[in-house]
């Protein structure tokens, strides 16, 4: 079990098949204001890959866009709508098709409305993740150790999760209107990126 620190792109050949548990770090909530600094992915084996992008960089990553096109690959998040809007906005693709665990966890864990990553993973699976380096640069030349440690525990659990939410859905059956939410995550995703991120098309007003 490693983190692995990458520049640019991803390795070929380095994940093995079926889902891949994706995080971004950026320069704070604004996509189109805030760049991209770092993508993390993993493919629940034990080993975490943080691909770090320069404040000039072209976005290239041609080894990583494959992987978070990859239509047979599910992509875990958790809060999707964030990530793939980062990820449509820098890199151009869309990170589909996707399970999001903190809506899988609105959808099942009623009993509460604490639905961040950390309290998710303190419940689900009794381990404690620290949330310290959150709000910190991400775009300095160095990531300090605790940096690469955080943005790694930001994927290293989802996998673990996944798991676990799968079989809270179909216990409560609502399986099938998390899949229509995760479906329709990438238009939400874009609908953040054309303007209309506060504004819910959904209501009356
Ligand atoms: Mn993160």
């Amino acid at each position: 079990m490693a983190v692995h620190l990458h520049e640019e792109d991803l390795p070929a050949g380095v994940l093995a098949p079926g889902p891949v548990a994706v995080d971004t770090e950026t320069m704070g909530l604004v996509t189109p204001r805030d760049r991209l600094c770092l993508v993390q992915i993993s493919d629940g084996g034990g080993d975490e890959h943080l691909v770090r992008f320069s404040p000039g960089s072209s976005y290239a990553a041609p080894n990583l866009k494959a992987v978070l096109a990859d239509p047979a690959r599910i992509k875990l998040y958790h809060f999707a709508r964030f990530d793939l809007a980062a990820v449509q906005h820098y890199l151009g693709v869309m990170a589909a098709p996707v399970f999001c665990t903190k809506i899988a966890s609105k959808l099942v864990r009623t009993y509460t409305d604490r639905h961040g990553l950390k309290d998710l993973v303190r419940e689900l699976l009794g381990k404690e993740i620290s949330k310290q380096q959150q709000s910190s640069d991400w775009g300095g030349p160095i990531l300090s150790d605790a940096q690469m440690e955080y943005a790694a525990s930001d994927v290293r659990h989802l996998h673990a999760m996944h798991a676990i939410l799968v079989e809270r859905l179909a216990r409560e059956h609502r399986s099938e209107i998390a899949q229509a939410c995760f479906d329709f995550l990438p238009a939400r995703a874009k609908l953040d990126l054309a303007g209309w991120a506060e504004r819910d098309i959904f209501s009356h007003e």
